[in-house]
């Protein structure tokens, strides 16, 4: 079992995963990404995305580039949608998988959350001005 690697420590939560790179049986290397998580899958798999900006000469002016990276995603770490982790490569662990999550470095989950409670305060004000529409109705009829 490894405690550290590339300065990051073994997370305090220990695991079974045959590929995970703390409590497996797999090395790392050292060429990292940090992208955030945008889709989680039940086998422990994961996609990342980063953007950078990318100069166009012709219009003066950046455009966004999106670069996006299937990891695994060890049952130690569960990186959740909207967090911010950093990846680094491994050897092919699938198809499509050659990196796995080392870190999580941050969680932008809670923003998205804030925003939701906001749609639903939002919600329930709608329907109570409906209900003053339906009792305006009914002054209405008994007049
Ligand atoms: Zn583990």
């Amino acid at each position: 079992m490894n405690k550290e690697l590339l300065g990051v420590k073994a997370p305090k939560k220990e695991c079974t995963d045959k590929k995970c790179p703390f409590h497996g049986e797999i090395n790392v290397k050292k060429e990292l990404f940090t992208g955030r998580v945008i889709k989680k899958e039940v086998n422990r798999s994961a996609t990342i995305e980063w953007s950078k900006s990318y100069y166009v000469p012709k219009y003066e002016r950046y455009e966004i580039r999106r670069s996006r990276l299937r990891v695994h995603n060890p049952s130690c770490i569960d990186a959740n949608i909207g967090e911010e982790v950093l990846v680094a490569r491994t050897r092919p662990m699938s198809k499509t998988k050659n990196h796995v999550i080392i870190k999580v470095s941050g969680a932008k989950k809670v923003k998205i959350d804030a925003e939701h409670l906001v749609e639903d305060k939002n919600a329930p004000t709608e329907k109570g001005e409906h209900h003053k529409t339906e009792k305006q109705k009914e002054k209405h009829n008994t007049k």
